[in-house]
């Protein structure tokens, strides 16, 4: 099969806006960062993400899996990577001879990451979690001081440095949710018991991006920013304006122009139905590629500096645009989402077509088959 002249859809990431991103936020906030670089680099592609968020001075990196803290070293990565989600059996060995700091919650942990070093005898770094109110990881207010103990205990022992203190919030993005004076005051009072066992992390976090724009109160040392690393907003409305510049674009070849007439239905089980002659568009890419099914009917791409809506289902490998009697070369590019500095849409129009968030657009998309360029 000869290769096309151009992509028949890809995604474009810009590193330089996530250089420019990681250091707008960084002066914005004034301490450490810590750019959020799992789920493949919240599709962006992890490891072109870190070493741009590295040239921009991102300390720190955080990763979901020890996978995917294991591929940042694999791809040469020498600095601070904090990875938080593990499942019991896993082999903590590689991660912790790799410098990697490991996140507990439980003293079943403590167990396994001390069996790991044991084995394999090298001490590990150890940063303890607090669920302050998400009810997801972390110990709970009432396991902490054992856990604390215990980490403590470790520490004398010889095991593992704990290097650091943390938690996540429940709803960052609404400044005024109760949830989140409540969660400062327990991850104040977590620190405090830690204190008082005696444990001296290096750092001590509780923000993501939209935390660490909008609530100077809980930056402490450093502040751990997915999102808007990305240039995508995290609290639509809240946030103020930075200068935070999107770093992906989705775009396709337009495939086919063709007329209808009134009443022709469009796409599977007909949803729309011209109400009017009109000109139709085919965009070759669909689900299949990671495009938001349920943005069917409700989203827009953009052509030639114009917002033209989709019209019907998205299928698996693509969707209809209405052109609206204009007649584009086949050929022509198609921007599904981008920097909204073109008349096109962005990854948030996108979400709210799809009743969504941009993180799942985003994630999605670069989850897909879609050729990826930076
Ligand atoms: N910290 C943790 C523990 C996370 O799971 C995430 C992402 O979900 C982040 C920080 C970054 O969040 P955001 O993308 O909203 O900055």
């Amino acid at each position: 099969m000869s290769p096309l002249p151009v992509p028949r859809a890809e995604l474009v990431v810009d590193l330089a806006a996530v250089r420019h991103n990681v250091r707008v936020l960084s002066e914005h906030c004034g301490v450490a960062m810590m750019t959020v670089v799992k789920a493949d680099g919240y599709g962006h592609g992890m490891v072109e993400v870190a070493r741009a968020a590295r040239e921009a001075g991102s300390t720190w990196l955080g990763v979901a899996t020890l996978d995917e803290a294991l591929a940042l070293r694999a791809a040469g990565d020498t600095g601070r990577v904090l990875c938080w989600l593990t499942a019991p059996g896993e082999d903590y060995g590689p991660a912790i001879a790799a410098g990697v700091d490991l996140t507990a919650y439980s003293l079943a942990e403590l167990a396994e990451v001390e069996a790991a070093v044991r084995r394999i005898g090298t001490p590990a770094r150890l940063q303890l979690k607090i669920d302050t109110g998400l009810s997801r990881g972390g110990a709970t207010p009432a396991d902490w001081p054992a856990l604390v103990e215990a980490a403590r205990a470790g520490e004398v022992a010889g095991h593992w440095r704990v290097t650091g203190i943390w938690s996540h919030l429940v709803a960052s993005d609404e400044p005024d949710h109760p949830a989140n004076d409540s969660q400062e005051r327990v991850f104040r009072e977590a620190l405090a018991v830690a204190e008082a066992a005696g444990l001296r992390p290096e750092v001590r976090h509780l923000a993501n991006s939209a935390a660490a724009v909008l609530r100077p109160s809980v930056r402490f040392d450093l502040v751990r920013c997915g999102l808007a690393s990305y240039g995508l907003d995290p609290a639509p409305g809240h946030l103020p304006d930075l200068g935070l510049v999107p770093a992906m674009t989705a775009r396709a070849t337009l495939a086919m122009v063709k007329d209808v007439e009134a009443g022709a239905g469009v796409s599977y089980g007909h949803t729309w139905v011209a109400d009017r002659a009109t000109t139709l568009g085919l965009v070759p890419v669909g689900y299949g590629d990671g495009v938001l099914r349920s943005a069917s009917g409700t989203a827009s791409v953009g052509i030639a500096g114009r917002q033209r809506p989709v019209r019907g289902r998205v299928c698996m490998d693509q969707l209809v645009v209405d052109l609206d009697g204009d007649r584009p070369e086949p050929g022509s590019e198609v921007v599904l989402f981008g920097t909204g500095r073109d008349g096109a849409p962005t990854a948030q129009d996108w979400a709210e077509a799809a009743g969504t968030i941009s993180y799942e657009v985003v994630t999605r998309i670069g989850g897909g088959r879609m050729v990826r360029t930076h």
